[in-house]
């Protein structure tokens, strides 16, 4: 009987607090905008975390030995991701000193804290890259025992097909080109989009379409405060931003 009514309560604690939820931050490539940080550095994670942003987002590459990197661009101090070994890559100074980091010790990082880690997969040269990668990356995941704190997002349709056929149930994958309507994300099993504030502009129903098929809303990369207002007000899951401090602030005063 106890057992009953205690399941009975939290389902409504559940009900009532999913009725609730409201926009949460995502820090677009960490917080970098502060003493110390760099975009896709260590800090920039830690930094995320720090200001208690749901989610650090950042970007992976898989290198010519197959090894998983952090960067955000396909060349960075001229050379090559996907055709420089990881050994070359890691010697790369990022602006705030520290080494390019693999993915490996990203995910020993943030390990120790709380921010999820909302991992973008870069359109790799071939879709058999993109597959290639994802398996470690999924491998990696379980190994270090993270799986419950991964989000995975990527521009390329590919990529986002093969997040959805290996990762776990569950977890939680969005797509970031913009061009499939929220009918098309369902139907392909997405959790979510995650678009360019833009698309969202162009077609505000896409927000309350989203949600009446049961997909998330994340909105890319919006850093203005009447943006925030605006996106806030559509209620839509998550803002990924340049200028997390700022959103978190707007957050907790709303
Ligand atoms: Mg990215």
């Amino acid at each position: 009987m106890k057992i009953k009514r205690l399941i009975i309560i939290t389902s409504l604690f559940i009900t009532t607090h999913s009725a609730m939820a409201q926009t949460q931050a995502i820090a677009h490539r960490g917080f970098w905008k502060t003493d110390g940080s760099a975009e896709n550095s260590l800090t920039s994670l830690e930094k995320a975390d720090s200001i208690g942003c749901y989610g650090s987002e950042f970007d992976v590459w898989l290198a010519e030995d197959n090894e998983l990197v952090v960067n955000h661009d396909g060349s960075y101090k001229g050379k090559n991701m996907e055709k420089t070994p990881s050994s070359e890559l890691i010697k790369l100074k990022l602006k705030n000193g520290e080494n390019l980091p693999t993915l490996k010790q990203y995910l020993k990082k943030g390990k120790k804290l709380k921010t999820r880690f909302i991992l973008e997969l870069k359109a790799h040269s071939t879709p058999e890259r993109e597959t290639e990668a994802i398996q470690k990356i999924i491998s990696m995941v379980r190994g270090m025992g993270l799986t419950n704190r991964m989000e995975y997002i990527s521009f390329s349709l590919h990529a986002i097909k093969e997040f959805i056929r290996l990762a776990p149930e569950g977890t939680p994958i969005f797509y970031l080109e913009g061009g499939l309507s929220p009918q098309q994300l369902k139907e392909i099993g997405a959790t979510g989009a995650d678009y360019h504030l833009n698309v969202f502009k162009k077609n505000p129903d896409w927000i309350a379409k989203c949600h009446e098929l049961g997909l998330k809303v994340n909105v890319w990369t919006v850093n203005k405060s009447e943006d925030f207002q605006w996106l806030i007000n559509n209620e839509v899951d998550y803002i990924t931003t340049n200028e997390p401090a700022l959103l978190q602030e707007i957050l907790k005063n709303k």
